[in-house]
């Protein structure tokens, strides 16, 4: 008989036990492979507990089982320590709370899941915070930052987590749990440890001596100084040992956190920042050691390819123009932020002075932008924050790796340091981006390296040199991220056999049957072993004919330039679908909570299948058989799709610009082609095609309406077709939008001809408003109208024309790029014109921007998104040209009579998704007397026809929850604006309230 598998028995025993969510499939441990590192190691189950009694259950199973443990926040490490073959604890959804706030001692205890900034979420109105500022801190784990020591911007002025961490209960590998804190305190087994470690220390005292770097950033293996301090900044302001200390930035090799208190400091009420803009780097690098001296509490560079990368992008543009002494220069080298914060603005903005002087001295004159308004200031560090994603970026199997990206070395050494490894760089044939922690010698550098091809020769021979200079420079080689396996090989080169010795006894001590995180700081592995990358040069991407035009990403790049080869050239098997979906490097910037959407399935599900980088990796596990043979169609790959909502939000907020929705139309096509549609599939993909037979049918038209009023005929669409009968159907209209005035056949290639700067618009009629509420069709024509335009909606003799949204939602992507074709054709002829094609429907309108670029639709296709607008966008942007036609006789602008109610706005996801959300405030505020509110939300959650749908309909409701429809339940009394059919749909649903297009809301406020 076969024995059971380690997973199986970890499974069995596990479930029994405890409360805790247990995965053992290949998918979720898949998931849980990797973190934001180059490795990949799949664990051998997942387990989410509820509570503290689930870990010290699944720490006890575990042990008895011989299976290692592996804690995890966030999953957001760069050095691999959250990857092993272990039975991985994953804290971040249940075990999360804030536990306590001591106002009066500044301390908040907390439990290892909270995040750091929901934890300065609930602090800020104590006027307190924690300052260890990373920048993931939208997904950092406070459990995840003491494993790593981690460090934020500001570490110049409140040091890196051990200077911030009081007390730590933590289980040992035997199930005990021990208060690790002041060693003067310390009782039984802490007692004992500490006093072991005690000895250790002064048995290495003058090894300690001789070895420690001597830099605030030095986070590599134990913290075996805290009996005598090496640290530039003292461990503890009373100089007493904290043993505590002795667990911060152990990697979850010592022992398992249950809760944590922290040290917490005042807000700063003030902040100043000046932005140094240097034509030459070195220089910056040089003006550091002179510019701390002035007590900033951070000093941050950007260099300037990053700034270029940021230029090209809207979302950051605007942002860092603001930076620069003159926009129109030629992009500065390098900048530096340097904030100053306190109390009192006045001192701050002497010191900003101080900074001018201090540049002018040093020859520099004109090199500082002064910023003194906060959200200028919070924009550009935004920005900052953001710079390793904006790297990220790039296209193309060569990628910047993170292996020595934070050594620290003394400021005095910075510039000479820099200019050293930039030239090992260009020895390998590659080059690196700077950014990050001028303040404390800890700059950010990733060489791009191809670790399918020859990466890692190149990444050994650059460690290799690189510690050469570390070590010339008396610096840190691990300053920031950790030691994990990227640098866990290089402890003992960094600390000598002897203290890597006591390190070894320090973890005997502690986790004496090595049962916490194995193979890391003690006995690590090295650093290039193949088996523990996640791309190798062995790693295979199984051919696929695509749906989708993937070309873009199917490229290469060059590692000096960056300049990718053209579409199509990258030798994927996939076409491009494995690159796109290999963009996602891990960094967990999906998980984040903050005003943005995405992803709104992770935010009511917490679980890592239902986040962009949970379907990225299961995306990548299936094009590279690492799970089930039958690829892309599998099970296991619909449950991660499952919930994804195709909001877009993904496609703008993720960093590397992973579009999750377009890949779920790709999986679906395939999917759908196997398995065929089900009856409701075909109802909704195909409503274009059949709604006008209905729309001509009062009597069947009536019938259908019934279901919203006949409790059981609802409940039997649930039961037939998996409707939800909790959800009310769009009511079938019979007067349709191209019953109105404004419809007319097409006009003849000659008129459009004749028709050429002239005020034409072509009003495109989407299924939904020209079927169901034709009321905003008319609305929209009636204002553009009244601003002078002529207006065109085309209609066809049988039907309408269509965009194919509900085909390609459904993965219907051959027939929907007929309807494209269809469409494309008669619209190409008014856009080549130069005429705008305006859309009310976001999501119908903007995939003539978004979809159809990827249909493999031709040039007409490029032509035609370029003149397609929401209706709103239309508009705004003809007020900004100032361009309402005037040679219009009829009417010459528009005018509004006074706003009498407060107006909320709620953005459809694609408008956000292509940043076209503005223009609804902007065409509303031309309205006498109108402060549109933009409400801050992610997903509505109805997303077409997901709300609608039997299985979907509540955690549809729990997305319209998180903040919609509190916010819209708060305003009994204002306008409610929403674009999109569905998230009317939605908010009528979930408050009884009717929303209301854009358009209708000018035409009722029309004079
Ligand atoms: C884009 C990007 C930017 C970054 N910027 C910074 C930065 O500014 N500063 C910085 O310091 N780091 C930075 N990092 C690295 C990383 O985000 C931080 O180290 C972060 O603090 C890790 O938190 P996490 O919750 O993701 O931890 P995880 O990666 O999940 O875990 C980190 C370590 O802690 C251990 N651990 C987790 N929970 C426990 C527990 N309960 N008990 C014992 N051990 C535990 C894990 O086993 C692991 O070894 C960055 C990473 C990325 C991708
Ligand atoms: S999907 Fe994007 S945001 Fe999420 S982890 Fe991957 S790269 Fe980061
Ligand atoms: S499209 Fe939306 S729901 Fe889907 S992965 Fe992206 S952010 Fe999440």
């Amino acid at each position: 008989m076969n024995k059971p598998s380690v997973t199986h028995l970890l499974a069995e025993r596990l479930k029994k036990s405890s409360s805790a969510e247990i995965f053992t499939d290949i998918a979720s441990r898949g998931r849980y492979a990797t973190d934001a590192s180059i490795y990949q190691t799949i664990p051998h189950a997942v387990c989410v507990p509820h509570t503290g009694d689930d870990v010290v259950a699944a720490i006890q199973i575990a042990r008895e089982l011989e299976v290692p443990i592996l804690p995890r926040g966030g999953g957001t490490s760069q050095c691999g320590q959250t990857t092993g073959a272990a039975l991985v604890i994953d804290n971040s959804k249940y075990f999360r709370d804030l536990l306590e706030v001591n106002v009066a001692e500044n301390t908040a205890t907390v439990q290892p899941g909270m995040v750091l900034d929901h934890l300065n979420a609930h602090l800020k109105h104590h006027q307190l915070w924690y300052p260890v500022d990373v920048s993931t801190s939208g997904q950092a784990t406070i459990g995840g930052m003491a494993g790593n020591n981690s460090c934020g911007s500001r570490s110049i002025a409140y040091g890196n987590m051990v200077h911030n961490v009081s007390d730590i209960d933590a289980w040992l590998a035997n199930g005990e749990l021990v208060k690790f804190g002041l060693m003067e305190e310390a009782q039984g087994r802490a007692k004992q440890l500490g006093e072991m470690v005690r000895g250790l220390a002064l048995q290495y005292q003058s090894e300690i001596d001789q070895h420690w770097p001597k830099v605030l950033r030095r986070v590599a293996g134990y913290n075996l100084d805290i009996f005598h301090n090496q640290n530039e900044r003292p461990y503890t302001s009373d100089g007493k040992v904290n043993l505590a200390h002795l667990l911060v930035g152990s990697e979850g090799s010592l022992a398992y956190f249950k809760q944590l208190r922290l040290k917490l400091a005042p807000l700063p009420k003030h902040k100043t920042l000046g932005v140094i803009n240097f034509l030459n780097f070195q220089k910056a690098m040089d003006s550091a050691q002179h510019i701390v001296k002035l007590g900033p509490s951070a000093v941050e560079l950007v260099d300037r390819t990053m700034l270029d990368l940021g230029l090209a992008n809207p979302e950051f543009q605007s942002v860092i123009e603001t930076a620069l002494i003159d926009k129109d220069a030629p992009t500065p080298e390098a900048i530096l932020l340097v904030e100053f914060s306190g109390e009192e603005q006045a001192p701050l903005i002497n010191q900003l002075k101080e900074l001018v002087s201090l540049m002018a001295d040093l020859g520099l004159p004109n090199s500082v932008v002064e910023m003194i308004h906060p959200q200028t200031q919070k924009n550009l560090w935004e920005v900052r924050k953001a710079g390793l994603n904006i790297m990220m970026s790039l296209k193309g199997d060569g990628k910047p790796v993170s292996f020595i990206e934070d050594c620290a070395v003394p400021l005095e050494h910075l510039a000479q340091y820099t200019a050293e490894l930039t030239d090992i760089f260009s020895k390998y044939g590659t080059r690196g981006t700077w950014y990050a922690h001028a303040s404390v010698g800890t700059l950010h550098v990733r060489p791009i390296l191809d670790m399918r091809r020859d990466g890692t020769v190149k990444m050994r021979a650059i460690a290799e040199e690189a510690s050469v200079l570390v070590k010339k420079y008396k610096g840190a080689f691990s300053g920031e991220h950790g030691d994990g396996i990227s640098r866990g090989e290089w402890i003992q080169w960094q600390f000598g056999s002897n203290i890597n010795q006591a390190f070894t006894q320090i973890k005997n001590a502690f986790d004496p049957s090595n049962l916490f995180n194995p193979g890391k700081i003690v006995n690590p592995p090295k650093m290039d072993e193949h088996h523990l990358l996640r791309f190798h040069p062995k790693y295979e991407v199984r051919s696929l004919n695509t749906t989708l035009d993937w070309s873009a990403w199917n490229v290469q790049n060059n590692p000096m330039t960056e300049e990718v080869t053209a579409p199509g050239t990258g030798k994927d098997p996939a076409q491009g679908f494995a690159k796109a979906v290999e963009m996602c490097n891990n960094n967990g910037h999906c998980r984040k909570f903050d005003a943005g959407t995405m992803c709104p399935s992770y935010r009511v599900t917490r679980d890592e299948q239902h986040l962009t980088r949970g379907r990225a990796n299961t995306l990548r596990l299936a094009l590279s058989n690492q799970l089930e043979k039958n690829l892309l169609t599998s099970q296991t790959v619909k449950d991660a799709m499952d919930l994804c909502v195709s909001c877009k939000g993904c496609k703008k907020e993720c960093p590397t610009g992973v579009d999750m929705a377009k890949m779920k139309i790709e999986f679906l096509s395939h999917y759908k082609k196997k398995y065929g549609l089900s009856l409701r599939d075909r109802l909704i993909a195909y409503v274009p095609q059949y709604a006008s037979f209905i729309s001509k049918r009062p009597k069947l038209a009536a019938l259908l309406n019934l279901r919203n009023k006949v409790p059981w005929m609802a409940k039997l669409t649930e039961l037939l077709l998996g409707i939800s009968a909790k959800r009310s159907l769009p009511m079938w209209q019979t007067t349709t939008a191209w019953d109105s005035p404004y419809y007319k056949m097409g006009y003849d290639d000659w008129q459009i001809e004749c028709m050429a700067g002239q005020d034409l618009v072509v009003l495109f009629a989407d299924t939904f408003n020209g079927y169901f509420e034709q009321d905003n069709m008319n609305a929209a024509a009636e204002v553009l109208e009244a601003a002078g335009y002529w207006v065109y909606i085309p209609r066809k003799d049988q039907g309408h024309y269509c965009c194919g949204r509900t085909l390609l939602s459904g993965g219907l992507i051959d027939e929907a790029k007929v309807q494209a074709q269809e469409l494309l054709d008669l619209l190409y002829p008014y856009a080549e014109k130069g005429f705008a094609i305006v859309g009310l429907e976001p999501s119908c309108i903007l995939s003539l921007r978004d979809e159809y670029l990827m249909m493999g639709l031709g040039p007409q296709a490029e032509i035609v998104a370029k003149h397609s607008f929401t209706f709103e966008e239309f508009i705004a942007q003809e007020i900004q040209k100032n361009n309402f036609p005037t040679k219009n006789t009829r009417i010459k602008k528009l005018e509004f009579r006074e706003a009498d109610q407060d107006i909320l706005v709620h953005g459809h996801c694609h408008q956000k998704a292509f940043e076209v959300t503005n223009p609804i405030l902007d065409v509303l505020k031309m309205i006498p007397g109108a402060k549109p509110k933009l409400i801050e939300t992610s997903c509505c959650g109805m997303a077409g026809s997901f709300g609608y749908e039997v299985e979907h309909q509540e955690i549809s409701m729990q997305m319209a929850e998180l903040s919609l429809l509190p916010t819209i339940r708060s305003s009994p009394n204002a306008i409610i604006v929403a674009d999109g059919t569905s998230c009317r749909h939605q908010i009528e649903d979930g408050t009884s309230r009717k929303a209301l297009h854009v358009a209708k809301v000018l035409q009722m406020h029309l004079k």
